[in-house]
């Protein structure tokens, strides 16, 4: 049967109706056509490609990095979450089954540490990287699982220094998956892990101010590492999180216009509920509050991250891609926002998601 949404405005304010038909859309048009199925939004309400949220915590089994995927998923205007390395190949199958089950799309970039998030210091141990293990899980779910994780700061890796990244990338290599690496406190230190990194290649908490271990800190020698290392097409994305998104970083980078790619949220239950994440959309809006253009920021939760997962059919406003929209409105609504190192940001205006589609079906957010 065909849906269509009536009066949709599009990011750059034209106004369109979108016709849906078996999970698709068929049409963006400017006439007016009919049929029974009829959503008719009210004037203001954007449409936009379904979000993609890129480094989540998607798995409720081990705290404090849990969650359930539809709590930070299509509930708050995101239609598909990927999970960064909350379960690694022990707990996959588990991981799928929650997976199936949720309203929302989930993916997942699989921990090179078969315990995953089980323990907090994952990769101490090297005997816990099998890769027989992980190419058995990639085989297994090809669909779900979209590549590696890799937690490169010091209370992860105990004593392995730059080892862990070595595996993760000799295996990505194998595969022809991407590493997603999270950055941190040093060792290792990030003038040590970004010449490792190659296209394709994402790292996560880019603008955190971890103490003399972010882009900022070595002047100089991080910078033409992390400008090398952007020309080789490797991506930088925000993953907020409870203690990785400055506000001092994200502003000096946009001076010095390093660029970032994607905007995630690195959320969990804990910052879901007591901040300084709460949702996708105050993260957004803390980036309308920065200076960035709308149409940047969501281009940075739709299509960019659909091309660093390598998926089709999502990410995109068009004929023949999959119907995962979010509905939104921008509210003139004056709030003080904390990043995660206590900085604060007053913000003008917010980002609300009200509603979603999910495979061209209807859903409305909290
Ligand atoms: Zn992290
Ligand atoms: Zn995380």
């Amino acid at each position: 049967m065909r849906k269509i949404i009536k009066n949709a405005m599009l990011i750059n304010g034209i106004k369109r109706n979108i016709v849906i038909k078996d999970h698709k859309i068929i049409e963006i048009t400017a006439r007016n056509p009919v049929g029974e199925n009829i959503i008719s939004l009210p004037d203001g309400v954007y449409v936009s490609p379904g979000w993609i949220d890129i480094h989540t915590h998607s798995f409720p089994k081990y705290e404090p990095y849990c969650s359930y995927p539809d709590e930070i998923g299509y509930k708050t205007g995101v239609t598909t979450v990927v999970d960064a390395g909350s379960s690694g190949a022990n707990d996959i199958d588990e991981f799928y089954r929650i997976a199936k089950k949720s309203i929302t799309r989930v993916l997942a970039f699989l921990n090179i540490s078969s315990v995953g998030l089980k323990i907090s210091n994952e990769l101490a141990d090297l005997s816990f990287i099998s890769f027989a293990e992980i190419e058995k899980a990639f085989a297994k779910y090809p669909n779900m699982i979209v590549g590696l994780k890799a937690r490169m700061s010091a209370s992860v890796i105990g004593m392995n220094g730059i080892e862990p990244l070595k595996f993760g990338k000799q295996i990505g290599r194998k595969l022809y998956k991407p590493l997603m690496v999270h950055i941190g406190s040093a060792p290792p230190k990030l003038t040590d892990i970004l010449p490792y990194l190659e296209q394709g290649d994402i790292v996560t908490h880019c603008f955190n101010e971890k103490k003399s271990n972010h882009i900022f800190s070595e002047q100089s020698e991080i910078n033409r590492k992390l400008i090398d290392a952007i020309h080789r097409g490797v991506y930088l994305d925000i993953g907020h999180g409870t203690s990785s998104f400055s506000y001092h970083i994200a502003k000096r980078a946009k001076e010095e216009k390093i660029p970032f790619h994607s905007i995630s949220t690195d959320i969990y239950e804990k910052n879901q509920l007591h901040g300084p994440v709460y949702d996708m959309g105050t993260t957004l809006s803390k980036f309308l509050a920065l200076g960035y253009s709308l149409e940047k920021i969501i281009q940075s939760v739709t299509e960019m991250p659909a091309k660093m997962i390598n998926k089709q059919g999502i990410g995109k406003l068009e004929k023949g891609a999959l119907a995962d929209l979010t509905f939104f409105t921008i509210e003139k609504e004056q709030m003080i926002l904390d990043d995660s190192f206590g900085h604060e940001l007053t913000i003008q205006k917010r980002i609300k998601p009200c509603a979603v589609m999910i495979g061209g079906n209807y859903y409305e957010c909290r």
